[in-house]
């Protein structure tokens, strides 16, 4: 027996590039909209700024 697992979330700051990389079948992007809106330095790439995203991963099932 396999026990339903769940999502994987992951937040994550991520700039418009990284952001378009991430956004695949298999996962979303949500936009956490902070009080402030302001940018801070993406995650991925440390280089360029971005916004805050919760990244949700959909379990692919067979
Ligand atoms: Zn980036």
């Amino acid at each position: 027996m396999s026990k339903p697992r769940k999502a994987f979330r992951l937040e994550l700051t991520l700039c418009y590039r990284c952001a378009s990389d991430f956004r695949c079948d298999n996962r979303i992007l949500k936009r956490i909209n902070r009080r402030n809106n302001q940018k801070s330095r993406c995650d991925i790439c440390q280089v360029r700024y971005g916004f805050d995203y919760l990244v949700i991963k959909k379990e692919a099932r067979q």
